[in-house]
């Protein structure tokens, strides 16, 4: 049988579905809890980070909800394609990537979530672009050498 809710002996944390840019301008949620999660190495994801890698959750787009800042959120466009990444003009956070050609193909950065998504990231891709000065950490997570397809 199913226990209910709150008779659970131990208090297990729910994963957050909720996020935010850091000037708190721009607020979203999602409806179901993360699944999946990964690191990107690609050189986009590098310039726009200033970092070596970027962690984001793979997500249902029809599940995302933009609550706050719907002025705010602005998207680049890499001219070679690729998902739109989206930003908070004010802050610079960055947030959300989305496919523009299939709204449901999106993802969450995990520094934007205001708390433990739950979700660990369990691959590595674009490893072959990966920054000279940054070793890929020997982490046994599954490795790509370009993007990983949704499954
Ligand atoms: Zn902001
Ligand atoms: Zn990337």
């Amino acid at each position: 049988m199913a226990w209910p809710r709150r008779a659970r002996l131990f208090a297990v944390p729910e994963p957050s579905t909720s996020g935010r840019c850091g000037c708190g301008g721009v607020r979203f949620e999602l409806t179901e809890p993360v699944h999946e999660a990964g690191y990107c190495h690609c050189t986009r994801c590098q310039r726009r980070t200033g970092t070596a890698a970027s962690a984001q959750a793979r997500i249902d787009g029809t599940t995302f909800r933009l609550l706050a800042g719907e002025d705010l959120v602005t998207g680049w466009r890499h001219p070679d394609g690729g998902f739109e990444k989206c930003f908070c003009r004010v802050c610079g956070s960055h947030l959300f990537s989305r496919n523009p050609d299939d709204p449901a193909q999106m993802s969450v950065r995990m520094g934007a979530f205001d708390g433990d998504p739950g979700v660990r990231p369990t691959f590595r891709a674009f490893v072959d672009y990966a920054a000279p000065w940054e070793p890929i950490p020997d982490d046994g997570l599954e490795r790509f050498t370009e993007r990983k397809a949704r499954s």
